[in-house]
């Protein structure tokens, strides 16, 4: 099995940088020097891009710079596209081939261990739709997922609310991460199928629901002279959807965004798939929900764990890389295009991923019968 072999992210600082890595993955520039590495992601050739870039952000036209920075991340779907070309496709697959093809390779590897799941709800269990209010998950995919949890301690990682994301799901058995993993709550029913036996809630963010709730008032207020554009408050954290937004009108959107953020100094702006997420500023991310839940689950320092993290988006990036850093389990992107990614295996769109899932169940209902023969 080919593990963890394309790219390692460097670390991040808060603001500006933040915006720059968007930038800079998103920029066709930067792609064709990612896929011009050889089975890596050359430190010193990102440094020098992002240097250039801070220096035209910090130049004379500041806020025109620092805007369209944005907008050229906000045309690009994220984890940002690589560029698209016969070749580049072919060895983008060859290095993250579907978790489908590859279904033996991935069971052999979880040999001995425990299976835990972890998805991201939307463009991995449902379909990206321009009303996220609308973004329902088809009845057979529940099932899926029910089936799953029946055999693995299974999770919900979602940047919605918990609310919103169960709403949504509607299986009690699960565990749920909402708001970024700002809001983690162990399964309302069923067995906790976990080691420690502990119910689990976990809300690192308390603090900041005030601060929350009063700039989704002032974005909802903000975002009305802009049409499309739809503020959705997730409880610890604040979503300004563009999806259906105009792309004449991207600029204006992003600079009154930020014009409200900047007052803001404890909340920090990020890019989504045609959304804004602001946030706190808090160290906490998918990929820390993701240690939290393992941890929870009586996995801290197991090496006979193997988690699976299947994402779409940005933000899951945090968990995949997790996964590489413990070199353990595998993280599986939902795209139809070669992305850069932390990612080890991909999927092309959530009908694959139920399909996956689906065979996960069977594999475990076949071996469980092998083993009651003997
Ligand atoms: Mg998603």
């Amino acid at each position: 099995m080919t593990k963890q072999s394309v790219m390692v992210s460097e670390p991040q600082t808060a603001g500006v940088n933040n915006m720059m890595e968007i930038v800079a993955k998103s920029s066709s520039l930067f792609s064709s020097m990612e896929m011009n590495t050889d089975n890596g992601y050359n430190f010193a050739i990102k440094k020098q891009f992002l240097k250039k870039l801070e220096t035209s952000v910090v130049g004379v036209d500041k806020g025109t710079t620092r805007v369209n920075a944005w907008v050229d991340s906000m045309r690009a779907s994220s984890p940002p596209r690589l560029n698209s070309t016969m070749d580049n496709d072919q060895s983008w697959m060859m290095q993250h081939p579907s978790a489908l093809n590859m279904f033996d390779e991935i069971i052999n590897a979880s040999k001995g261990k425990q299976i835990v799941m972890f998805l991201d709800y939307d463009g991995t269990l449902s379909p990206i739709v321009a009303d996220p209010d609308r973004a329902f998950m088809s009845e057979s995919m529940r099932t899926a997922v029910r089936d799953v949890a029946r055999y693995f301690p299974t999770a919900i990682v979602s940047g919605r609310s918990r609310d919103k994301v169960y709403s949504f799901v509607q299986l009690a058995e699960l565990y749920y991460a909402g708001s970024h993993g700002m809001d983690i709550k162990g399964p309302a029913k069923g067995p906790r199928n976990n080691k420690t036996n502990k119910p689990v809630l976990f809300q690192p963010a308390n603090d900041f629901l005030p601060l929350i709730d009063e700039v989704t008032r002032i974005l909802i207020e903000k975002v009305q002279s802009t049409p499309g554009a739809l503020v959705e408050n997730n409880k610890f954290c604040v979503s300004v959807h563009f999806r259906c937004v105009e792309e004449k009108r991207w600029n204006d959107l992003a600079e009154l965004v930020r014009s409200v953020i900047k007052e803001y100094p404890e909340l920090r702006m990020s890019q989504g798939r045609k959304v804004f997420e602001i946030r706190p500023t808090i160290k906490w991310d998918k990929g820390k929900a993701l240690e939290f839940l393992l941890e929870s689950l009586g996995y801290a320092n197991s090496t006979n764990v193997f988690p699976i993290y299947i994402g779409d988006d940005l933000t899951d990036e945090d968990a995949f890389k997790v996964l590489r850093e413990r070199d353990q389990g595998f993280g599986i992107l939902v795209s139809k295009f070669p992305k850069n990614t932390n990612a080890s295996y991909s999927l092309r769109e959530p009908a694959e991923v139920k399909d996956f899932l689906c065979r996960l169940v069977e594999w475990k209902r076949y071996s469980r019968r092998m083993i009651s023969r003997v």
